[in-house]
């Protein structure tokens, strides 16, 4: 049994917070919502009154914060100033590469370990327990954040040194959003053409458009596997969160000086999307804005 102390028990977090429990360690959970708090304590963690009393006496401290700009807040104000120094510090949260390179140099500085581990998968994976982590951290902490994630992971994977796991993650669903484009451009095209959806889904399969996209994230109902599209794209991965993964994922660029002109218009376009008042909907529901028909779309 492990002593952890979990801050940010929203829609991802409140899964990953019930699955330690689950797994028999003591959970101190923290988070500013009282409803949010009270389904962590019905899911077996023990309630904190603040950030400064849940890490106190944690060997693990697990943080699933909006952004970036509240992982800096959290940890100079409340966990870097409480937690034992001796205490593993991980962040899952999904934020800016450079907040989370200072986040862990302040750490270090201080003599902790620290990791960036944000997450692959929703928040039915957050609840399963089966989520993907991509994690920055020295070589040599990696074993102990592996260990540590593990009731709430299927993977755990060491992406490099600190900053590398969000480098990771945002590079993961720039390409996401671009290839999920386009494919619902063909798809949007071979209508056009009079090509039926899943004579050219079976063919594109088989062929060199091949992608995870296409074949396990249809975004055109009754065509592959059950996706959100056979259920008017509820659910899944919201438009909101593809959009903030593309405006980190620009930022980044525009800091490092790469040249990303598809993310730019992924975000573009994803942005317009979220501005129609889809930002609810699944991320492939863009395809109704291409076939112009957001008539369609509930
Ligand atoms: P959420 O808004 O549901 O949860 C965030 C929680 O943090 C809220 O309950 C909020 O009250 C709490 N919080 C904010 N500031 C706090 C503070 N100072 N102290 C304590 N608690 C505080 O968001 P979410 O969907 O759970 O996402 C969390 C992170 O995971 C984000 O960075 C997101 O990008 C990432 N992510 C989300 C998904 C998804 O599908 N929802 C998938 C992958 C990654």
């Amino acid at each position: 049994m492990t002593r952890i102390a979990f801050i940010g028990l929203g829609n991802m977090g409140g899964g990953m917070a019930a699955n330690q429990a689950r797994a028999q360690h003591a959970v101190a959970a923290y988070d500013l919502s009282p409803e949010a708090l009270e389904r962590a304590v019905s899911a077996g963690c023990h309630a904190a009154e603040s950030v400064a009393e849940a890490v106190r006496e944690a060997e693990v401290v697990i943080t699933m914060l909006p952004a970036g700009s509240h992982v800096r807040a959290v940890y100079a104000d409340e966990i870097l100033p409480n937690a034992a120094k001796d205490a593993l510090l991980i962040d899952c949260s999904t934020i800016d590469v450079e907040s989370a390179r200072a986040v862990a140099a302040w750490a270090v500085a201080e003599g902790f370990r620290f990791a960036d581990a944000p997450v692959s998968g929703g928040t039915a994976a957050a609840d399963a327990g089966t989520l993907a982590f991509m994690v920055g951290c020295e070589a040599d902490v990696f074993a102990a954040v592996e260990a540590a994630l593990a009731p709430m992971a299927r993977v755990v994977i060491h992406a490099g040194a600190s900053g590398a796991g969000q480098a990771a993650k945002i590079c993961n669903n720039m390409l996401l959003g671009v290839s999920m484009l386009g494919v619902c451009e063909a798809f949007a095209l071979a209508e056009k053409l009079g090509l039926e959806a899943e004579r050219f889904f079976e063919i594109a399969s088989k062929s060199s458009g091949q992608c995870w996209s296409l074949t396990a994230y249809c975004p055109v109902p009754g065509v592959g596997p059950q996706t959100p599209a056979d259920r008017g794209y509820a659910g899944g991965f919201a438009t909101a969160m593809m959009l903030k993964d593309l405006k980190l994922a620009q930022d980044a660029a525009a800091k490092a000086g790469a040249t990303t002109p598809m993310g730019a218009q992924a975000e573009a376009l994803y942005a317009l999307f979220d501005g129609l008042g889809y930002a609810g909907k699944d991320f492939s529901a863009v395809i109704e804005m291409l076939r112009g028909r957001l008539s369609a779309l509930a």
